[in-house]
């Protein structure tokens, strides 16, 4: 789950890491409040999970209430790039003198924690890796030892920061490693990390991408849930337990695994068509996940053809092919499909759904034959 920048400043400060002082606001009344009591000047902030809110004119700075009603006036409703405008963050203006990036992740291949911290901070962290990658200072933590204090001090060193404010670096990228850890995050960013005209270093932006998996050990992240309108299929996808992630073609995808949904979204693609989604059932492929997958695709009005694309494993063809025709028994399918079967007992498979064939149901051997009737089919529906 995906933070917004207020929420993801609210977990820091709970944490110890500095923030300016500021308060959520939906409205632009509520703005002009917040902004009062948070002090003059403010910046009013755009809150959408999506970067480059500055640079989309998300972000403006206010030095009275009737320059606050203006921007607020102007930013809710906005689009940012997909992501509409519900919420602000009205904080305390911060006085720049650098702008830094700092972030931990996990990198899978080294089996560790990956700290980055630079001194080009604000812009892109993947625009300053491109240009110059060494302005990116980089620790591997090792999850069982953690980050001690030495070490972070020779990251911190290592990313030539303002010396001056080494010892207050350490310390806050101490407590994001705690946050990071302990928190149970995917990913922590600040970007920019900053350093004020006076000394004081302090998180002006936040980035905080939580472990869904460790969410029965977090009751208090109910608070984080809602606001950010998901596209509806997949709200309607997340609340099926489906992994589905929606795309602007017009072939409905379901395959089972996300190797396999990438490589029929991607032959879409080679045959000429567009994926109207990424659907992965997952390995079971039983008859009420396909009702379910089924449902999901037929609910979206862009869908003008279906594409079910199964390779059998443990899963065995005969089990596949008699959920699928169980799942159409139980869901009035718009659109025309095609299916393709493969894997364990494949013919045992095809043999069953040869029977339900109709100019609506076709099966094909392969993956291309498949990709090429299900691109016709959602051709010749428009
Ligand atoms: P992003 O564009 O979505 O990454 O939003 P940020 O929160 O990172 O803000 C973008 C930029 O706005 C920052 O890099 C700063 O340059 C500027 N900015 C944000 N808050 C302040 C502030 O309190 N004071 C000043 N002077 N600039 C700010
Ligand atoms: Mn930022």
């Amino acid at each position: 789950m995906d933070l917004f920048e207020y929420q993801g400043k609210q977990l820091f400060a709970r944490y110890g890491i500095p923030v300016s002082a500021g308060e959520p606001a939906d409205r632009v009344d509520d703005a002009a409040a917040a902004a009062e009591r948070v002090g003059f000047p403010v910046v009013v902030k755009a809150q959408v999970q999506v970067g480059g809110r500055g640079k989309a004119g998300g972000i403006k700075l206010a030095n009275d209430a009737a320059e606050t009603r203006q921007h607020a006036e102007n930013i809710l409703g906005m689009d940012i790039r997909g992501h509409v405008v519900q919420r602000l963050w009205i904080e305390h203006a911060s006085d720049i003198a650098h702008e830094y990036y700092a972030s931990f992740t996990l990198d899978r291949s080294a089996k560790q924690h990956l700290g980055m911290l630079s001194a080009q901070g604000g812009i892109e962290i993947e625009k300053v890796a491109e240009t110059d990658h060494d302005a990116i200072s980089r620790v591997h933590v090792d999850p069982v030892d953690g980050l001690t204090r030495d070490a972070c001090r020779a990251w911190v060193e290592g990313a030539r920061l303002d010396p001056a404010v080494t010892d207050d670096a350490v310390d806050v990228l101490l407590k994001l490693y705690d946050v990071y850890t302990k928190g149970d995050c995917d990913l922590v960013e600040i970007n920019p990390l900053i350093v004020t005209t006076d000394g004081r270093v302090h998180a002006l932006d936040a980035k905080v991408t939580l472990d869904d998996n460790a969410r029965f050990r977090h009751p208090e992240w109910d608070e984080f849930e809602g606001l950010e309108k998901l596209d509806p299929r997949e709200r309607e996808a997340a609340e099926k337990g489906l992994q589905y992630v929606g795309l602007d073609g017009n072939v409905g995808v379901i395959a089972n695994g996300a190797g396999l949904a990438m490589a029929t979204c991607d032959i879409v693609h080679e045959v000429g068509g567009r994926p109207a989604n990424f659907l992965d059932i997952g390995g079971g492929a039983s008859a009420q996940v396909m009702a379910n997958a089924l449902e999901v695709i037929n609910n979206d009005p862009s869908v003008k053809s279906i594409f079910i694309n199964i390779f059998g494993g443990i899963t065995k063809g005969e089990e596949v092919a008699n959920g699928i025709v169980q799942a159409l028994g139980q869901v009035n399918i718009a659109s025309p499909i095609v299916i393709r079967l493969d894997g364990t007992n494949a013919e045992q498979g095809r043999a069953i759904l040869k029977s339900h064939e109709s100019d609506r149901l076709v099966s094909k051997p392969t993956m291309v034959d498949a990709a090429r009737a299900a691109v016709e089919r959602a051709g010749s529906a428009t």
